[in-house]
């Protein structure tokens, strides 16, 4: 007797991303529907295929989707936005899919100009969803077959009955936001939703039953998030409902983190199987068997669906030992510990990778190999179990990942090298002293735009188009280009406006030890956008210099102060596959060190004032709150040690963008960076409201415009959000930048927008 094997969900862009190039021409109007379909349908066979022939007991479907598995689940309930229905007309065949798109993508055509929905990230992963919009009066109905179409497409072409994957109804409502009019609206609570949406889950779920299903799988991931009471009852009476009405086996998947207090809750959910995540929650087996009612089935999440890294078998077993024995064989599943949607597709193309290197990994077509293997081993078959503890252990103890100096300097930190020589008070007289700025000094975040003709130049430099010391002469044209124009503009604090960089990760990553990189390591970020996150395979340290040479070339260009840029520990480490035999801290600290060396060189180098992005803190937040304080003490740490070398005159910045501080405010404090550069003006500045509760300390420049639109701010606008900053902080510790990095801005509207926000630091200062 084996096992059942099942899997959550597969990549859907395809392994050579057909997908986002499919959608990309369909937009463009370069391909009609049908080829787009022709395209879609040709992954999903190739990815359900691949499923059985790795010996998947059951295959899901349901998990494609053409942008995001949540704007399917919003088109299939009927939840569309009011402002799309000029679009439903307008389109003439009525298609369903450029309804779709529109509200993914806004629409602009034939008079009409309708925003998109709004994308937000699903959970703790870089993954963005789209937010479904709840009105007070909201009403479901099933508008879409896309879900009953592809249940039928799967049966035919595997010749099995697959399982279909929809997000539960509890999740899909927390999932969206309460709106009038496109406006939030905090009127009525989502989750009384419930009593009109269920009906529609039932009619769902029976529709699926009549075409023939066995097993349905119900995302439910807020059941490893804080519940409320009345959250926590929405969930029972929930399946209650669906269980009197429907026969269908049901199971419940839980993912990205333990069950925790839930548990009782999760297992006694009136269902037949629940899936839990073992990878970021081994723990919780114990407690969950515990709790298991009688006739329940469950699912082990023991292949690590987020990260790049072959599967532990021997640790595995010992997980599916401990179920087996406390519920017996028939009622355990194995399935990889989420989607396979956050892997990237097939390791075999990655030939360019260190064979060594390569057997330590796994992408998600090995990952299902990896599930199957362990049914295998389990049944008696040895060799696979032998195999796989050869790799474990050339992991283990490889020298090339394994640096004692590396882990030596880490073991040796000390809280000194996490603190600056003087208090900020104490640096803030000695840097106004030594730079002498004017109130309201000016600055940009760091990138100037990234043309298509500097996008040209390393790709020619790739190809051997372009010899170095030719790719190096041009981005020394173009920075002293970005420096010309700062200077007319007038700004007072200059960037080099890293022309050199390709990706503030990656950029750092080719130059790190202990990173790697792939060919098509592809995942999904939203809708076509897919990134190709660099992995830390080993213990990282810095062998030379990073970006000395071009900071100090581009302060030879000039007589003002011209900022170093870096990219900071924990955003390196949140953008990565980062390695998992040992904690995310180490590794952070190791990274952290690196870019301490860096800063340190760049003062010795003569630059003054060293900026020290930090974009990605807010992201790595753990999903319980409770966790959030011992993640941020590390985070700070990481950030601390990478700034700490320095002397009191030199000014570190930092820089983050995302909207909300309020929770996080005394870490952001503890951080202790001269001057913080936020992103606040699509807020209106109402972000700053959290620093001045707080009574920030140090030195703030809060954004004064939104560089996400090509629009030119005018003086008018940044003056207005100067004035309401002026009311809220210390004069003497502002400063005035965008909101972030102007790379994907044209020249023009950059220059534009900031010669006019130099113009409101001018009044600014006139005023005071
Ligand atoms: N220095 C980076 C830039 O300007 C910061 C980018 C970011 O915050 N994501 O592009
Ligand atoms: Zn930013």
């Amino acid at each position: 007797m084996r096992m059942l094997t099942h899997n959550l969900g597969f990549p859907r862009i395809g392994a050579q991303r057909q997908l986002k190039k499919a959608c990309e021409q369909y937009w463009a109007g370069s391909i009609g529907r049908a080829e787009l379909f022709f395209a879609a349908k040709k992954i999903r066979e190739e990815n359900w295929l691949l499923q059985k022939e790795a010996g998947i007991g059951m295959i899901p479907c349901n998990d494609f989707s053409f942008y995001d598995q949540v704007l399917d689940m919003s088109l299939l309930l009927g939840a569309v936005p009011h402002r799309y229905t000029p679009v439903a007309t307008d389109i003439k065949e009525n298609a369903e899919i450029d309804l779709y798109f529109a509200m993914a993508r806004g629409y602009q055509q034939h008079g009409l100009d309708i925003t998109a929905m709004e994308m937000t990230k699903w959970f703790d992963t870089n993954y963005h969803y789209i937010v479904p919009e709840f009105t007070a009066a909201q009403q479901f109905r099933i508008l879409s077959d896309k879900l009953f179409h592809e249940f039928n497409e799967c049966k035919r072409v595997t010749e099995t009955t697959p399982k279909p994957v929809l997000i539960g109804p509890v999740s899909y409502l927390l999932l969206g936001k309460e709106k009038q009019n496109g406006q939030e609206e905090k009127q009525f609570d989502k989750i009384d939703l419930l009593k009109q949406l269920l009906p529609v889950y039932i009619e769902v779920l029976k529709r699926l039953e009549e075409a023939g299903a066995v097993w349905v799988q119900l995302d439910e991931p807020f059941l490893v998030t804080d519940l409320t009471e009345k959250q926590q009852q929405a969930f029972q009476y929930a399946y209650k409902e669906i269980r009197k009405q429907c026969n269908l086996k049901i199971l419940v998947a839980t993912y990205f983190e333990g069950l925790q207090e839930n548990i009782n809750l999760a297992v006694n959910l009136p269902v037949c199987a629940l899936h839990v995540d073992l990878v970021r929650a081994p723990q919780q087996i114990d407690d969950v068997l515990k709790a298991m009612p009688p006739k329940l089935s469950l699912s082990l999440g023991v292949v690590d669906g987020r990260n790049i890294w072959k599967n532990d078998f021997s640790k595995s077993l010992a997980l599916i030992e401990k179920a087996v024995t406390a519920i017996g064989e028939d009622r355990v599943m194995l399935a990889p510990s989420c989607s396979l949607l956050h892997s990237p597709v097939d390791l075999d193309g990655e030939t360019a990778i260190d064979a060594e290197i390569r057997n330590w990994m796994a992408f998600a077509k090995q990952k299902l190999d990896e599930v199957s293997a362990l049914n295998q081993i389990k049944a008696g078959n040895k060799e696979l179990l032998t195999i796989n503890a050869r790799a474990i252990e050339s992991r283990r103890n490889s020298t090339r990942i394994h640096k004692k100096a590396v882990k030596q300097r880490v073991a040796e930190i000390k809280d000194a090298d996490a603190t600056r020589n003087s208090a900020f008070t104490v640096r803030q007289s000695i840097q106004q002293q030594r730079f002498n700025l004017p109130l309201f000094p000016t600055t940009t975040i760091g990138s100037f735009p990234q043309t298509e003709d500097i996008r040209q130049l390393r790709a020619r430099l790739k190809k051997g188009d372009l010899s170095q010391q030719q790719y190096e002469a041009e981005i020394e044209e173009a920075t002293i280009n970005a420096i010309r124009v700062q200077e007319e503009i007038g700004l007072d604090v200059l960037v080099h406006g890293e022309f050199e960089r390709n990706d503030m990760v990656e950029y750092f990553g080719e130059q790190l030890d202990g990173f790697l990189f792939t060919k098509n390591g592809w995942v999904q970020s939203y809708g076509s956008r897919c990134v190709k996150p660099p992995v830390i395979a080993g213990d990282v340290s810095r062998t030379s210099d990073m970006t000395v040479r071009w900071s100090c070339f581009a302060q030879a260009q000039t007589s003002k102060l011209m900022k170093g840029m870096l990219t900071g520990p924990v955003t390196i480490l949140q953008w990565s596959f980062v390695r998992d035999d040992q904690p995310r801290w180490q590794t952070a600290f190791q990274i952290a060190l690196a870019i301490r060396d860096e800063v340190n060189a760049l003062e010795k180098a003569g630059i003054k004032v060293i900026q020290i992005d930090e974009p990605a803190i807010r992201e790595g937040l753990p999903l319980r709150k409770k966790d959030g304080p011992a993640y941020l003490d590390w985070a700070v740490k990481a950030f601390r040690l990478s700034a700490s070398g320095v002397q009191d005159e030199t000014q570190i910045h930092t820089h983050m963008c995302y909207s909300e501080f309020n929770d996080i405010m005394e870490h952001i404090a503890k951080m202790d960076a001269d001057v913080i550069t936020i992103e606040t003006s699509r807020s209106q500045m109402e972000l700053l409201e959290a620093f001045a509760r707080f009574k920030y300390p140090n030195e703030i420049g809060p954004g004064v415009y939104d560089i996400h639109s090509p629009r030119v701010p005018t003086v008018e606008e940044m003056m207005y959000l100067l004035e309401k900053a002026v009311a809220l902080l210390p004069v003497k510790n502002l400063w005035v930048n965008p909101d972030c990095g102007l790379k994907t801005r044209r020249w023009t509207e950059t220059i534009a927008a900031l010669k006019n926000m130099v113009q409101a630091a001018q009044q600014a200062r006139e005023k005071v």
